[in-house]
């Protein structure tokens, strides 16, 4: 019954869906959308709390389930494709995230929060470990990348708990892990956004070289050829470090 296509692999362990949604806050925002909310499995616990609920969901039957499942879910609460979304209903108010997310579009969910940067505090949810582990890695540690760097840049990540494949159906061939990712400031990133994403690729892509190198394809400005950053590897600077030498390449472009 679960369609492969749409990367459905349904939570079938009640104490982890409750666990998941603890994961949220529940501060400072009265929306939250859940991505993929299949048979409902999370979106039970999410009805309890005291918020405005949205679905983002693309499978027709379990948009049919949902309706015919629980009173408070109509054909309003559904907003179609997440990665559609562009949040013009909340009408400028705070929504927060959550969803076990179907695993075949990781990359683009996460980027998709980022470019709603403004109106997302907060997000809860349930990627492959893997990609759960690089996002919240730390410097100096072989996780440590241009996912965990990106994010970082905008989200506190935290690694919450790691979930066993025998706990879905159909299983999926890999563990999950879950993450909550909390809004930081941004500080000095804005306007640098597209620099800072180059720089930091730049530097990953070619990870056992030190930044001189890395970075030489940027044509690094004359004023910061000395810096003690070039000195380093990419894996060596902390997201606050790489936020900082962009700042300083702009002004020395
Ligand atoms: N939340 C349920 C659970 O935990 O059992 C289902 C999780 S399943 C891993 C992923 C869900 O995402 C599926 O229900 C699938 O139909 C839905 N989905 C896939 N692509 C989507 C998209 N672009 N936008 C919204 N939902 C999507």
């Amino acid at each position: 019954k679960a369609k492969k296509h749409l990367g459905q692999h349904f939570l079938t362990d009640e104490n982890i869906a409750r666990k998941i949604v603890e994961g949220l806050s529940f501060e400072n925002y009265n929306n939250v959308m859940e991505v993929g909310p299949g048979m409902g499995v999370l979106t039970k616990y999410l009805l309890e709390k005291d918020q405005n609920i949205y679905l983002a969901e693309i499978d027709k039957e379990s948009i049919e389930y949902l309706k015919n499942n629980y009173s408070k879910i109509t054909e309003e609460t559904f907003v179609g494709d997440f990665l559609k979304q562009d949040f013009q209903f909340t009408k400028g108010e705070q929504i927060a995230i959550i969803g076990n997310f179907p695993y075949n579009i990781s990359s683009q969910i996460l980027f998709q929060i980022i470019d709603h940067y403004e109106l997302i505090p907060e997000m809860v949810g349930m990627f492959q470990k893997e990609v759960a582990e690089r996002t919240a890695a730390v410097p100096r540690t072989k996780d440590y990348g241009i996912l965990s760097v990106l994010i970082q840049a905008y989200y506190d990540t935290t690694y919450l708990f790691t979930v066993h494949e025998n706990v879905f159906n159909p299983p999926p061939k890999v563990k999950s892990g879950v993450i909550r990712m909390t809004r930081n400031p941004k500080e000095g990133l804005t306007g640098n956004e597209v620099l800072f994403k180059q720089i930091v690729k730049a530097g990953f892509n070619q990870r056992r070289k030190k930044l001189s190198n890395a970075l030489k394809i940027l044509n690094i400005p004359e004023a910061l050829k000395t810096h003690e950053f070039l000195d380093k590897r990419a894996e060596e600077l902390s997201v606050s470090d790489f936020i900082s030498f962009t700042q300083l390449w702009k002004e020395n472009q």
